[in-house]
């Protein structure tokens, strides 16, 4: 097992070394998507970081419980709980049920997670599937005397808590700053501080999704399901807990409060923060209209974009940059990405072309311990793909007859690869499944034409009809079949 991993903790705000509660075992929470609308790039980049890390601890031996939630309940527009409820403004926009909304775009987000080659998480829990759970927090959060009932709301008394804890432990602001430079939000003056947050919303008679409680009918705060899923699954003291920055003031800082009103000790004893994918400087968000949808930039179908670019393309420009670094979303930097990725992947695909000599110009041994170190730096992706093009110039060479390579540093090579580029990195060769593809392809046109040789028509129009259907056109000719895409 790798016990050098150094990692960036929120919490102490320094690089420290990773040791788990419970090694080999690793429990990390992500707070995942708010299913309401599709999202976008910079949700993906978040993902995609958290990817990277799940895979890494996997490589590095840990057995991994990755859970990452869905919000699918609870999440107001504002994220201090006032605004309207995310998924019920959604669901009367587009004349569906909530539920039909969250099913919309949870399979949405899949969809993009499949293409963008990211890992399912462990376990994939929605905040509606666990409300007894979050009520049963709630209970023992007011019976701690951190939580106080006002007409069928329930909120959480942070001056109470801060008499024992640190409320801002996570970020590190003075608790006066903050209070000054609260605002009193309109319509909840019954709260008895301002920095108090809502556990359990009462639910207006029109609220489309609410539930029986203790305090009548209503719908939990967007923050408790975190709190309430990640003990669930991973306990009340787990090892990681994950997401975006903009997260950590708000979110994560009223989770940590939750846990400890309830358990009374903090839920996770690393907290991994990634940054911001940002356009022309700014955050990349939904409400600033600048979200790019993964789709849009795969087709090229945005007034911004000079062209698509393939799903490994913006994985790959993705990990050029660190987690913690912010990135700034390019026409140029993508097609710079596109070349160098572009480039590794040749060089992967002459591996097998390579031929072997008794002795060795290239150290692999070394070039994998610098992989490792790199990722061992707080999963300094960045600096272990210009590693990787060490790699790259080591194939170029050897093909090119302007170096050695033995038998034994091959298979090291290969395994260097295929651990560092395919597993950890999580990338794929797009043109080889083209070309996986076109032999797919060829066996089914193969197939029409011994149906039609046997006369059995009904067989080679279904399949001719059944191609057009996937967008796949043939042609007849005196060659032979072709095929287009319609
Ligand atoms: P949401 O669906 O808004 O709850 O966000 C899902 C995840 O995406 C959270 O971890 C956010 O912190 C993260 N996120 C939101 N905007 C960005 C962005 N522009 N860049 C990177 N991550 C983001
Ligand atoms: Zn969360």
């Amino acid at each position: 097992m790798n016990t050098g991993l150094q990692l960036y903790n929120t919490l102490s705000r320094k690089k420290e070394l990773f040791q788990p509660l419970n090694a080999p075992n690793v429990g990390m929470y992500v707070c995942g998507p708010t299913v309401y609308s599709d999202v976008h790039l910079g949700n993906c980049r978040t993902f995609m970081s958290f990817d990277l890390i799940f895979r890494y601890l996997k490589y590095s031996g840990y057995k991994v419980r990755y859970v990452r939630n869905i919000t699918d309940a609870g999440h107001l527009e504002g994220d201090r709980d006032e605004g309207d409820d995310k998924f019920a403004k959604r669901a009367k926009l587009e004349q569906l049920e909530p539920m039909e909304i969250v099913q919309k775009y949870t399979l949405g987000f899949h969809d993009v997670m499949r293409m963008l080659n990211t890992l399912s998480p462990s376990i994939e829990p929605t905040a509606t599937g666990h409300i007894i759970e979050q009520i049963e927090m709630i209970k023992v959060i007011i019976a701690n005397g951190y939580g106080y009932e006002i007409d069928g709301n329930v909120y959480f008394d942070v001056e109470k808590y801060s008499e024992k804890y640190n409320y801002t432990i996570l970020t590190n602001r003075n608790l006066e700053d903050m209070l000054a430079n609260t605002r009193e939000l309109g319509g909840q003056n019954e709260k008895r501080g301002r920095l108090d947050f809502a556990l359990w919303i009462k639910a207006k008679p029109e609220t489309l999704m609410q539930w029986q409680s203790p305090w009548g009918m209503g719908f939990p705060g967007w923050h408790i399901e975190c709190s309430a899923m990640s003990a669930k699954y991973l306990g009340a003291e787990f090892d990681i807990h994950g997401g975006g920055m903009d997260l950590a003031a708000t979110h994560h800082t009223n989770e940590i409060a939750q846990s400890e009103a309830c358990s009374h000790h903090q839920p996770a004893r690393y907290w991994m923060h990634t940054n911001m994918l940002t356009v022309n400087g700014t955050r990349m968000s939904k409400s600033a209209g600048n979200g790019f949808l993964p789709l849009e930039l795969f087709t090229g179908d945005h007034p911004l974009l000079k062209k698509g670019y393939s799903p490994m393309t913006v994985k790959f420009f993705m990990l050029q940059a660190h987690y913690r670094s912010t990135l700034d979303f390019s026409n140029e930097a993508l097609e710079a990405s596109e070349k160098g990725f572009r480039r590794l992947m040749a060089a992967v695909n002459l591996l097998d072309k390579l031929s072997v000599s008794d002795q060795s110009d290239f150290g692999i041994d070394a070039l994998k311990e610098k992989c490792v170190n790199a990722m061992n730096d707080d999963f300094n992706s960045p600096v272990l793909i210009a590693e990787l093009f060490e790699a790259v110039r080591i194939i170029n060479t050897v093909y090119d007859g302007k170096g050695k390579i033995s038998a034994e540093s091959l298979e090291k090579l290969k395994q260097l690869i295929n651990d560092f580029v395919f597993d950890i990195l999580g990338l794929k060769d797009e043109e080889t499944r083209n070309l996986e593809m076109n032999s797919v392809l060829e066996m089914v046109i193969e197939l029409r034409k011994e149906a039609k040789e046997n006369k059995d028509y009904a067989t080679s129009d279904k399949i001719r009809i059944g191609l057009q259907e996937l967008g796949i056109q043939l042609k007849d000719g005196k060659e032979g079949t072709t095929w287009s895409k319609a």
